[in-house]
C-alpha cells in the first residue's frame, strides 16, 4: 500500500514543481558540457552554472568563488574531511568531531583513524548538543580540522555553530561543518560563524537527487583540499568530472526558493511539529521527546514511545511514511546510535519514530497522524504485559528485578 503521509523529509524531499521547471530546459536545449569553451551550448550550460553557484553562495554569504559542485554531501564530507587531512598532515594529525555525526562524517573519520590520523570524538548532552568549551578543551598543538554538524538529522538539534567557529579561528583550525540539515532550513552565515569548509545536499530542500556542494573558504585562510578523483581539474582541481548541469540549476533554484521561504517557512513547520507533540503527548501516555525542543529543527520530531516496538508502529499506521532510527541504519536492528548518544535505553530507543516534516505537509495530515498513531500504540499496548504491569504502577525496572 502506498502511504498517503509522507513525514520522513530528512531523509529526502520531493522535487518542488518550481524547481522542476528550471531544470527542465537544461536537460532538453541547454544540453551542453559546461566546459566547453568553443560554444553556445557549453556557454548556455556554464551561465546555468554559475547562476546556480549565485544562488546558493548567496544562502550562505559566500562568494560564488567558494562554491565546489559534488554529487551530494555524503561526497562534500568525504572531500572535506580526507581532503583537507592529506593536504593539513604535515601541520599537524589530530581531527576533532562528535558522537551524532552522520555516517558520511563518522566514517571517513574511522578510515583516517586507519590511515594514522587521530581522531577524538566528543560526547554530546542529552539533548545532542556538544559545546565550544568541549572544542576548547579538545584542541591540541597538532589539531589541523574540527568537523561539527549543523543541525541533526534524526533528532534535529542545533549545534553552536557560530561559537565553535570563533573559537576555531581563535586557534587557526580549520572548522568543517555538515550542513546538509541546516541548508536553506536556518541562517548560515560563513563569515559571521567563521565556517571554513561546509557540506549541503540538493535532495533534502526540494532539489533533485545527486547533486550537493561543498563550500571550501578562499580568503582568511585560504583552504585546500587534496581531490578525490583526478581527471580534468574541474572545480579549482578539488573535483574533476563533467558537472551535473540540470542537478546544479535545480539545487540554485531550490536554494533561492529556500532562502526566500525560510522564515514564514520555519514558523509554519513548527506550528505543525509543535501541533504534532502536542497531539501525541495529549492522547499517548509514557512517551517521551527525544533532542532539543528549545533549539532544534523546525521539521523535526524525535519520540520515544514506552512498550512498542518502532518497526511495528509503523506497520500499524501505514498510511504514514515515517523513519525508525536513523534511516541509514535501519536496516540493521541495533537501536540508532544518536538515541543511544543522547542517553534514550535500548529498550525506548527501538520504540523511537522521527517524524520530519516538509513545505508539503499539512495540518490535515499532522491530525490524521496523531488519530493513526494514537490508535496503533494503543492496540500495541493492549497486546503487552510489560505496558499492563506497568500500568499497575511497576516500572520496567522493579519489573525486571523481580521476574
Ligand atoms: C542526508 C545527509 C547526508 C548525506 O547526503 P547525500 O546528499 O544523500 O549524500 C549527510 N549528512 C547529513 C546530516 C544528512 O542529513
Amino acid at each position: 500500500m502506498k502511504p498517503a503521509i509522507y513525514l520522513d523529509n530528512n531523509a529526502t524531499t520531493p522535487v518542488d514543481p518550481r524547481v522542476l521547471d528550471a531544470m527542465l530546459p537544461y536537460l532538453r536545449e541547454h544540453f551542453g558540457n559546461a566546459a566547453s569553451r568553443n560554444h553556445a551550448f557549453g556557454w548556455e550550460a556554464e551561465r546555468g552554472v554559475e547562476r546556480a553557484r549565485e544562488q546558493v553562495a548567496t544562502l550562505i554569504n559566500a562568494s560564488s568563488k567558494e562554491i565546489l559542485w559534488t554529487s551530494g554531501a555524503t561526497e562534500s564530507d568525504n572531500i572535506a574531511l580526507k581532503g583537507a587531512a592529506r593536504m593539513y598532515r604535515e601541520k599537524g594529525r589530530h581531527i576533532i568531531t562528535q558522537v551524532t555525526e552522520h555516517k558520511a562524517v563518522l566514517d571517513p573519520c574511522h578510515w583516517l583513524g586507519e590511515e594514522g590520523f587521530e581522531v577524538t570524538y566528543l560526547p554530546v548532552d542529552r539533548f545532542g548538543r556538544v559545546t565550544a568549551e568541549q572544542v576548547r578543551a579538545a584542541i591540541r598543538e597538532d589539531t589541523i580540522l574540527v568537523s561539527i554538524m549543523h543541525a541533526n538529522n534524526e533528532i534535529g538539534t542545533i549545534q553552536p555553530i557560530a561559537e565553535i567557529g570563533a573559537l576555531c579561528k581563535e586557534r587557526e583550525v580549520l572548522f568543517h561543518t555538515d550542513a546538509t540539515q541546516a541548508f536553506g532550513k536556518v541562517p548560515i552565515d560563513v563569515e559571521a560563524m567563521g565556517i571554513d569548509l561546509l557540506s549541503a545536499s540538493a535532495h533534502k530542500i526540494y532539489g533533485p537527487k545527486g547533486v550537493g556542494l561543498l563550500y571550501v573558504r578562499r580568503r582568511r585562510p585560504r583552504v585546500r583540499c587534496e581531490p578525490l578523483f583526478h581527471g580534468g581539474g574541474h572545480e579549482r582541481g578539488m573535483r574533476s568530472g563533467t558537472l551535473n548541469v540540470p542537478g546544479i540549476v535545480g539545487m540554485g533554484a531550490a536554494a533561492a526558493i529556500a532562502g526566500e521561504a525560510m522564515e514564514s517557512e520555519s514558523r509554519r513547520l513548527a506550528g505543525l511539529r509543535d501541533r504534532l507533540w502536542e497531539g501525541l503527548s495529549g492522547r499517548i501516555d509514557a512517551i517521551h521527546r527525544n533532542g532539543d525542543a528549545h533549539n532544534g529543527l523546525s521539521n523535526t520530531l524525535n519520540v520515544s514511545f514506552a512498550y512498542v516496538e518502532g518497526e511495528s508502529l509503523m506497520m500499524g499506521c501505514d498510511g504514514i511514511a515515517v523513519s525508525s532510527g536513523s534511516a541509514c541504519t535501519s536496516a540493521s536492528l541495533e537501536p540508532s546510535y544518536v538515541l543511544k548518544a543522547v542517553g534514550v535505553d535500548d529498550a525506548l530507543g527501538h520504540g523511537s519514530i522521527r517524524f520530519s516534516l516538509g513545505r508539503f505537509t499539512t495540518v490535515d495530515e499532522i491530525d490524521a497522524t496523531v488519530e493513526q498513531v494514537a490508535q496503533a500504540v494503543g492496540r500495541l499496548r493492549e497486546m503487552s504485559p510489560l505496558y499492563e504491569l506497568a500500568r499497575e504502577g511497576m516500572t520496567p525496572d522493579t519489573m525486571e528485578s523481580t521476574s
